[in-house]
């Protein structure tokens, strides 16, 4: 029998919008601000987990304009009801299925179909985790994905970092200024990452390096007291006790939507061509989806700004919006106008 939640009802469609944003973090959210203050008509397709990964930090203590700190959840919901005060409409489900190959866009969800005259991706990155018993148990009460994020809870502190590549060197490194001590654990017996961050690593005095260790699970009731180790040439086990668990063996953007459609690197990341637009004309990037190096809540709505101002101003290149309410659309223009160029000059040669 069909499952009536997977079929799609062309019925059911909604209007064309002029903004499709996929993504509630910083970046969509942002997104969402700047183009339904600027009148598109928008829509966000926030995903079943609302936020994106600052839902899963507890303070923020970096974001502007925020002297005593936020929390992470609180950050977001202001973020998501500043969207909706300019009229931008929610919808809280994943994104399934996209079709960028005629405008207007589609995407959809498990029962639900929309379109939009242009979208912005901002699906973010996860930090990926080592799936022990407890370690999401204890995500945000010692076990954390984001050494610039929660590093300052760990003042004199004992803390350990898992990982060996250059995001793992370059967490304990920075830990090092607010921990008293930092236990740096890699499975192999050599680290992957760049000689120079090894060398920085090797010759701080607060790291200690455990090679060939293995993290078995994360011990504490209410927070992180220590790890459960295995070394993984003798077999032995052992525990650390910390209060700190930095987990840095990478990200992974949320990108596999795209794949075949959009351009990325080898990794996933999705890679811009002009300013934030895709290689497909009209598909605007913003936030972590393409950002393997900042990864910050602040660079991320920045971001989600820029891909808004973008978006508008490549549908007011082609007529499609209201021209009161445009802003310049020169840039998009110029842009159009080189690429018909070219397409002239590719089009005289053959
Ligand atoms: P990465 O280079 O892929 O390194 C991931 C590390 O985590 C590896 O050492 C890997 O161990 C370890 N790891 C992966 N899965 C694990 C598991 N299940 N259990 C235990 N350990 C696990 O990722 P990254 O460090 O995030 O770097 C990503 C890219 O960004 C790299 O190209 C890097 O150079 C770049 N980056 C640059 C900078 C900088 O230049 N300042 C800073 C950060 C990142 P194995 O080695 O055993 O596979």
């Amino acid at each position: 029998m069909a499952n009536e939640r997977d079929a799609v009802k062309a019925s059911e469609a909604t209007p064309v919008y002029d903004v499709v944003i996929i993504g509630s973090g910083p970046a969509g959210y942002t997104a969402a601000i700047y183009a339904a203050r600027a009148n598109l008509r928008t829509l966000v397709l926030q995903g079943e987990q609302l936020g994106g990964q600052l839902m899963i930090t507890s303070e923020v203590e970096n974001y502007p304009g925020f002297e005593d700190g936020v929390q992470g959840p609180e950050l977001m919901d202001k973020f998501e009801k500043q969207a909706r005060r300019f009229g931008a409409d929610m919808v809280p489900q994943d994104v399934t299925k996209v079709d960028f190959s005629a405008q207007p866009f589609t995407v959809w969800t498990y029962n639900k179909q929309y379109q939009g005259n242009s979208v912005i991706i901002a699906t973010g990155a996860s930090a990926k985790w080592l799936g022990l018993p407890n370690e999401e148990r204890l995500q945000g009460r010692g076990v954390s994905g984001c050494a610039t994020c929660d590093g300052f809870f760990f003042r004199e502190k004992t803390i350990a970092v898992v990982g060996g590549g250059d995001t793992a060197m370059e967490e304990a490194l920075f830990l090092t200024r607010y921990a008293s001590q930092v236990h740096l654990l890699h499975r192999r017996d050599s680290f992957r990452a760049s000689k120079i961050m090894q060398a920085r690593v090797q010759s701080n005095p607060k790291i200690t390096i455990h090679y060939n260790t293995e993290v078995t699970d994360v011990q504490g009731e209410n927070a992180v007291e220590g790890l459960a180790l295995r070394d993984t040439q003798t077999g032995e086990t052992s525990t650390l006790p910390v209060q700190g668990f930095f987990v840095a063996i990478g990200h992974q953007p949320n990108t596999d939507l795209f794949k075949g459609i959009l351009d990325m690197d080898a990794v996933g990341y999705l890679k811009p061509t002009t300013h934030t637009m895709t290689n497909v004309e009209g598909v605007f990037l913003a936030g972590d989806v393409a950002d393997s190096r900042y990864r910050q809540a602040v660079t991320a709505a920045g971001e989600g700004c820029r891909a808004a101002i973008d978006a508008e101003r490549w549908l007011e290149s082609r007529g499609e919006l209201n021209p009161d309410t445009a802003e310049d659309a020169s840039a998009w223009g110029e842009l159009n106008d080189t690429r018909d160029a070219a397409r002239d000059a590719s089009a005289a040669t053959r």
